[in-house]
C-alpha cells in the first residue's frame, strides 16, 4: 500500500506514500479497471499519491465479499463479547499509532495536526470502546400476546451496509460509521471521500492486524458519481448511512428507492445560527462564535455561519469580533500556533471565494477578510459579512469555510423566526445567562442540536443528526447501533 509496499509500516511522522491499493476481502488489491486518482496536499498543492480508484466492478467484488462474509463467516456469528474484544484491539491500535493517523489527515486534509492528534484520534477509540461495549447488550424481547403464543423479537444485524462519508474529519467519520455497524455484526463496504482516502486505508491496514475477519470491512476509494452512486443503486447491499452534502443525500435516497429499497441514514449539510443575547458575557460570546465559525477553517457541517446578535450588544460585538478575527493565525497545520490550515482542496478554496464574491455583489457589508491567505495553499483569511440579510444566498446556502454572516435582532421572537428561516435544522447555539431564554430557544428551534453556551460539544452516547434538509436518522449513541439492526419477530404456539 505505501511505497510499494502492502502496508503503512514505514511511517515517521510526516508519512510518504506513492501509491495506494483497495482493501477488498482483506487484501490490498489493484482496482479492476487499473485506474488511479491523485490526492493533494492543500499546504503545498503539491500531488501527495496517486489513489487506486474504485469502479463499479471493484464495488461489486467488494460487496460480494461482504455478502460472503455475512452470510457465511464467523463475524455475524461470534458472541458480541469476542467482536468487542477485536475492536478493543483495533481501538489500542488507532490510539498507538496517532501520530501517523493525525499526520496523513493532515497532509490529506489541511486539518490541524495537534487537533487531529489530540481530540481526533482519541475521540475515535473512544466510539470503537463505546460500541464494544454494546456488542455484547443487544437483545430482543419477550411479548406477551392475547392468545396462546409465546413470541419474542431477535435484533439481528441489517446484513451488509454501504458507508460513504465526506472529507472534513475522515477519522471521526470513519469510525462513527464502521464502529456500531461491526458491533451490530454487519460486513461492510465504506467509501472514503476522494479528497481524504488515505486514513480510511491505514484503518484497513489496522482492522487486519486487530483481528477483524476477511470481507467484513472493505475500503474502497473513488468517486461519488461512480463508486458512490454503486453502492448507493446496489441490489446487494442491505442499508446505506451517509454523511456528505444535502444534494448527494438526495441522490442516494432516489438510487436507494429505485434499487432495493434499501433504508437510508442521511447527516447532511447545515447553516447553523448561534444567538447572542444581551445579556451575554461579550468576551466569551465573541471567542464562541468565532471558534464557531472558524474552527476546521469552517469546513463542520455544524458551524455556527449564522450569527444573532441582540441590538444591545451589537456594536460592541461588531467592533470585538472583527478585531480577534484579524488575529486568527492561519498557516501551516503542522505549526502548534495555527489556528487554521488550508481549506482541504481548490475546488472548496474556489467555493468559498465565490461566494464570497457573491455575498459582496447582494450588498453584504465585508468587515474583515475575503481574500486567500497566501500565494500557495489553499489558505483563505478569516471572514466577516455583517448586514446580511435572511434572503442573501450566503444567508442560505452552506459555504463551508471561514466565513461568517453576522446580523441584529431586536426580540427573543425575532431571534427565533431569523434562525428557523433556513431549510437546514442540524445545530444551533444560543449565548445567555437567562435560563428562561434558553429554555424558551431551546424549544422553539428547529435543529437536532441545541448548544447552550458552547459549542462543538458533545460525546459519543449523544444522538447526533438533523431537522429538515439536515437529513434523518442519527450516528453516534445507542440510535447509531438501532440503524444497522433489524427485528425479527418469532411467534410459537404455547
Ligand atoms: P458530498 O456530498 O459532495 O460528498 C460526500 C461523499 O459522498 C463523498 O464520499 C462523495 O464521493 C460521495 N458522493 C458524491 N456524489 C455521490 C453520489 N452521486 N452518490 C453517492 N455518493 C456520492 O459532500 P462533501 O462536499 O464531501 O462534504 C461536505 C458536506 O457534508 C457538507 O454539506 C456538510 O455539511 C456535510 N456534512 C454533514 C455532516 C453531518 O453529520 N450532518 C458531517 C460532515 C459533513
Amino acid at each position: 500500500l505505501c511505497n510499494g509496499h502492502t502496508h503503512f509500516e514505514s511511517f515517521v511522522k510526516i508519512p510518504t506514500i506513492k501509491f495506494t491499493k483497495l482493501f477488498i476481502n482483506g487484501q490490498f488489491v489493484d482496482s479492476v479497471s487499473g485506474k488511479t486518482f491523485e490526492t493533494v496536499d492543500p499546504r503545498t498543492e503539491e500531488v501527495i499519491a496517486e489513489i487506486a480508484e474504485a469502479t463499479k466492478e471493484d464495488v461489486d467484488i467488494a460487496v460480494k465479499a461482504a455478502r460472503e462474509a455475512f452470510d457465511f463467516g464467523p463475524w455475524p456469528r461470534m458472541p458480541g463479547a469476542e467482536r468487542a474484544k477485536i475492536m478493543v484491539k483495533w481501538a489500542e491500535l488507532v490510539e498507538q499509532n496517532g501520530e501517523e493517523i493525525a499526520a496523513l489527515d493532515t497532509i490529506d486534509g489541511g486539518k490541524l495536526f495537534g487537533w487531529c492528534k489530540d481530540v481526533d484520534v482519541p475521540e475515535a477509540s473512544k466510539i470503537l470502546r463505546y460500541y464494544a461495549g454494546a456488542a455484547d447488550k443487544i437483545h430482543g424481547d419477550v411479548f406477551k400476546t392475547s392468545r396462546d403464543l409465546h413470541v419474542y423479537s431477535l435484533m439481528e444485524p441489517i446484513g451488509v451496509v454501504g458507508h460513504i462519508i465526506p472529507w472534513n474529519f475522515p477519522t471521526i467519520m470513519f469510525f462513527a460509521k464502521v464502529a456500531p455497524a461491526l458491533a451490530a455484526g454487519c460486513t461492510m463496504v465504506i467509501k472514503p471521500a476522494e479528497q481524504t482516502p488515505l486514513s480510511s486505508l491505514f484503518y484497513a491496514h489496522l482492522s487486519k492486524l486487530a483481528g477483524i475477519p476477511d470481507g467484513v470491512l472493505n475500503v474502497i476509494p473513488g468517486f461519488g458519481s461512480i463508486a458512490g452512486a454503486a453502492i448507493s443503486s446496489h441490489m446487494n447491499i442491505d442499508a446505506v448511512s451517509f454523511t456528505g452534502s444535502t444534494e448527494t443525500g438526495r441522490k442516494i435516497m432516489q438510487a436507494a428507492a429505485l434499487s432495493n429499497l434499501k433504508p437510508v441514514s442521511l447527516e447532511l449539510g447545515g447553516k447553523s445560527p448561534v444567538l447572542i443575547f444581551d445579556d451575554a458575557d461579550l468576551d466569551k460570546a465573541v471567542d464562541l462564535a468565532l471558534f464557531g465559525i472558524l474552527h476546521n477553517k469552517g469546513e463542520i457541517c455544524v458551524s455556527f455561519s449564522r450569527v444573532f446578535v441582540q441590538e444591545g450588544i451589537y456594536d460592541e460585538f461588531e467592533k470585538k469580533v472583527v478585531e480577534k478575527a484579524k488575529t486568527w493565525v492561519v498557516g501551516d497545520p503542522f505549526d502548534p500556533k495555527v489556528q487554521q490550515g488550508p481549506q482541504t482542496s481548490k475546488a472548496q478554496f474556489d467555493k468559498i471565494l465565490s461566494f464570497i464574491e457573491h455575498g459582496k455583489r447582494e450588498g453584504a457589508t465585508l468587515l474583515t477578510g475575503g481574500k486567500p491567505a497566501s500565494n500557495k495553499g489553499y489558505y483563505i483569511e478569516p471572514t466577516i459579512f455583517a448586514h446580511v440579510k435572511e434572503d442573501m444566498l450566503i444567508a442560505q446556502e452552506e459555504i463551508f469555510g471561514p466565513v461568517m454572516a453576522l446580523s441584529k435582532f431586536k426580540t427573543i421572537e425575532d431571534a427565533i423566526e431569523k434562525a428557523n428561516s433556513s431549510k437546514y435544522g442540524l445545530a444551533s447555539g444560543i449565548v445567555t445567562k437567562n435560563l428562561d431564554i434558553a429554555n424558551t430557544v431551546t424549544r422553539s428551534i428547529r435543529a437536532g442540536i441545541v448548544w447552550i453556551n458552547c459549542f462543538f460539544a458533545f460525546d459519543i452516547d449523544c444522538p447526533f443528526g438533523g431537522y429538515k434538509m439536515s437529513g434523518f436518522g442519527r450516528d453516534y449513541g445507542l440510535e447509531a447501533l438501532h440503524k444497522y439492526l433489524q427485528v425479527k419477530s418469532v411467534a410459537t404456539p404455547i
